[in-house]
């Protein structure tokens, strides 16, 4: 093929760029637009953006522990012992003791027989669904999954199924029906049904036991996400996945990140010998990416120490919690008003995750610009990353609120929703 003569090139990329330019107008018309705001200090309840502080209700650092003391010194002193780099993938020489111990340490922590990190929960979902499943295989997803989890199912070819929203009997007829495409293949196949723990734009939980109930009956194997659970919910903060009603082998394939409740990065996939053993043979994002600093490792560690020993602060996230509920009941005209939906009240959200749902995206985004004008910082969520007229407020609680803070979101909230 001929090199292409300068000029054209030019032109190619003059079309590329306008092509772009219409597209991002497209967006910014409707109040879909994205775009990134510089911070100038680290994650607290206090954010520094443009030289001005402003109270943070949209961090996923639930326990406080990005900027705790003894994390960053634990995480210097990682870079003391390893460096910064890890040089080269797990498989090749990149795979430290650090590393290994802090697996070993999440599998005794979540009671798994082994334990595989990735660099982050996006990964671990890709790698982990397209490293199990191909074609001819099944995967069952809600409707409002993580992006990474859908991601993963479409990379594997493997038959995609959605259910509705915590729907198990559509789940069910899913099931149903993919056997019936499979025929004499059932028997082979992987049938997975996958499921956020904790939806990370509601708030609200899967219910578990319908789910494991439900894929028992057709053979289908159970992978849970807690990314926004393990850390926070559950007893000792072992997530959503409770002992007393669900065995670990009701969920073989349970995944858990890093950069949420234990404030440091990357993310682990937990199950058995066999499904970890597998994971390092095939999936592709885990053979073929640099291992995650060994610093973070040693971080990550002392987090789950912490996570372990200070249950006080899943306890003041409760509280502060509970506190916000209080606070949503008394907001005046609230129920008159069909405009707005809480599903804090609907579904009484346990978790950290408090939306407020306005339907269209300029709407979210007006309000969301209101509260930054008056201090408060809460990101306004629109689609894609929810479905259309369902955009909102994401408030998110952590355990360094006061509520004083949750006073003041709430001051302005009332003057600006009626
Ligand atoms: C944030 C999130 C992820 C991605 O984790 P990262 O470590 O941030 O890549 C995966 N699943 C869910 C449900 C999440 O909320």
């Amino acid at each position: 093929m001929p090199l292409p003569v300068h000029s054209d090139s030019v032109s190619q990329q003059g079309y590329l760029s306008n092509r772009l330019n219409s597209l991002i107008n497209y967006r910014k018309e409707r109040g879909l637009y994205r775009s990134r705001r510089i911070v100038a200090s680290p994650q607290s309840t206090n954010l520094t953006v443009d030289k001005a502080s402003l109270l943070n209700f949209c961090s996923n650092d639930y326990l406080g522990l990005a900027n705790d003391s003894r994390v960053k010194a634990a995480c210097k002193r990682g870079i003391d012992t390893w460096g910064v780099g890890a040089g080269a993938s797990h498989l090749v020489c990149g795979h430290t003791s650090a590393h290994h111990e802090l697996e070993e340490a999440l599998a005794d922590f979540l009671t798994r027989e082994s334990v595989l990190l990735f660099s982050s929960g996006y990964a671990a979902n890709v790698g982990v669904i397209n490293g199990l499943l191909g074609e001819g295989d099944c995967v069952f997803q809600d409707r409002l999954n993580h992006a990474s989890l859908l991601d993963g199912g479409w990379i594997s070819r493997a038959e995609h199924h959605w259910y509705e929203h915590k729907d198990y009997s559509d789940l069910e007829e899913g099931l149903i029906r993919s056997q019936g495409n499979g025929e004499e293949k059932t028997k082979e196949r992987i049938q997975l049904v996958v499921s956020d723990g904790v939806f990370s734009m509601d708030g609200d939980e899967c219910d578990l036991v319908k789910i494991v109930e439900t894929a028992k009956k057709h053979s289908a194997s159970v992978m849970i996400d807690d990314a926004h659970g393990i850390g926070c919910v559950g007893h000792g903060g072992t997530g959503i996945i409770d002992p007393n009603k669900i065995t670990t082998k009701d969920v073989p394939i349970l995944v858990g990140t890093l950069g949420k409740a234990f404030g440091t990065a990357g993310a682990f996939v937990a199950g058995d010998k066999a499904l970890i053993d597998f994971l390092v043979q095939r999936a592709r994002n885990y053979i073929y990416s640099t291992a995650m600093p060994s610093a973070i490792a040693v971080a990550s560690l002392k987090s789950l120490e912490i996570v372990k020993d200070e249950s006080w602060r899943r306890e003041k996230l409760q509280d502060n919690i509970q506190y916000f509920h209080q606070c949503l009941s008394q907001l005046d005209g609230l129920k008159d008003n069909s405009s707005i939906i809480f599903p804090a009240l609907i579904t009484a959200s346990k978790t950290a995750i408090q939306p407020i749902i306005l339907g269209c995206a300029e709407r979210a985004s007006r309000l969301s610009q209101k509260l930054e004008s008056n201090g408060i910082l809460v990101s306004a969520i629109r689609p894609p990353t929810v479905p259309p007229q369902t955009s909102r407020l994401r408030i998110t609680l952590n355990t360094m609120h006061s509520f004083q803070d949750i006073d003041r979101l709430f001051d302005i909230l009332s003057e600006n929703l009626s």
